[in-house]
C-alpha cells in the first residue's frame, strides 16, 4: 500500500447499492470535496445515506475504482489496515473494554500506550482524567469504574487522537449530556478535528454551528453543499 499525500478527500460520481438492495441505491451520483482543515456537518433524514457515506470512506463496503480519492490517491490503492488509521470513525456507541483507561485509549496496542497521556492533553482532557479515581490507570469495564455516555465519547476521541488520522468521521451520539461533559465533548471535538478533515454526522444543532460547511443528503443524493454562514 501507498501512503496518501496529505490533501483533500474527494468523492467523484459515486453510486453505491448494497448487494441486497434491489430498488434505489443508497448513494446516487455523489460528488463532494472535503478539504483539509475544514469541518463538515453531514445532515439528512433517517435513511438518507449518511452512515453509508461514512462506510464508503473507510471502505467498510466495496466501492468501484475511480470514485474516492485521498490526496489524489484512489482509496482502492491504499492498504486497508493503514487506510483505517488515516480515516478514522468515531462510532455512535463506544465500546469500553475491561482494562485501564490507558489500555482502552491504546486499544491494547503496546506501541500506542505511551501516547495516551499526550492524546488526553491534546484534547484538553487532562483535568477530566485527573478527576478519575486512578487517572489513566483507572480500571474500566467489568466491575471497574463506570463512565457516563459522554465520558465514553471522550474515550472514543482519545482512541482516535493517539492514531493521528488525516480524516475524522464522527457519527455523533444522540444521548443528552450534562453541561460539564457537553462542554468537554465540544472542546475535544474542536481539537480532534483541528488541521484534519472533519466530517460530523450531526444530530445536535450545536455541532452544526461549529462546522465550516454543511452537506445535506436526501434519498442518497447531495441536495445542498456549501459553507455555513456564521453568525
Ligand atoms: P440514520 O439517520 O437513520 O442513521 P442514514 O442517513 O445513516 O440514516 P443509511 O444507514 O446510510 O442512512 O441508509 C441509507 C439506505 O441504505 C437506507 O435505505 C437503508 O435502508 C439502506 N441500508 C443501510 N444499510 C444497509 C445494509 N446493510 N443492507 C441493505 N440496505 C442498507
Ligand atoms: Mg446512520
Amino acid at each position: 500500500g501507498r501512503t496518501p499525500t496529505p490533501g483533500d478527500l474527494e468523492v467523484s460520481h459515486l453510486t453505491f447499492r448494497y448487494s441486497d438492495q434491489t430498488r434505489k441505491p443508497a448513494l446516487r451520483d455523489v460528488s463532494l470535496t472535503f478539504a483539509r482543515g475544514r469541518s463538515y456537518a453531514l445532515i439528512g433524514r433517517t435513511g438518507s445515506g449518511k452512515s453509508t457515506l461514512a462506510k464508503v470512506l473507510t471502505r467498510a463496503v466495496d466501492i468501484p475504482r475511480g470514485t474516492v480519492f485521498l490526496g489524489g490517491t484512489d482509496l482502492l490503492d491504499l492498504d486497508l489496515e493503514e487506510l483505517r488509521r488515516w480515516i478514522a470513525v468515531v462510532p455512535q456507541r463506544t465500546e469500553i473494554l475491561a482494562g485501564t483507561l490507558a489500555e482502552n485509549i491504546a486499544l491494547f496496542d503496546p506501541s500506542l500506550l505511551h501516547r495516551a497521556a499526550e492524546a488526553v492533553a491534546e484534547l484538553g482532557l487532562t483535568a477530566w482524567v485527573a478527576e478519575l479515581p486512578g487517572g489513566l490507570a483507572t480500571r474500566l469495564g467489568d466491575g471497574g469504574h463506570v463512565l457516563s455516555a459522554g465520558q465514553e465519547q471522550l474515550v472514543a476521541f482519545s482512541r482516535i487522537m493517539v492514531r493521528d488520522p488525516q480524516v475524522v468521521i464522527l457519527d455523533e451520539a444522540t444521548a443528552r449530556l450534562d453541561p460539564v461533559t457537553e462542554a468537554r465533548v465540544q472542546q475535544a471535538t474542536d481539537r480532534l478535528l483541528a488541521g484534519r478533515i472533519g466530517i460530523i454526522v450531526a444530530h445536535r444543532l450545536s455541532s452544526v454551528q461549529q462546522c465550516d460547511e454543511v452537506v445535506v443528503l436526501a434519498d442518497g443524493a447531495v441536495v445542498e453543499a456549501g459553507p455555513l454562514a456564521s453568525s
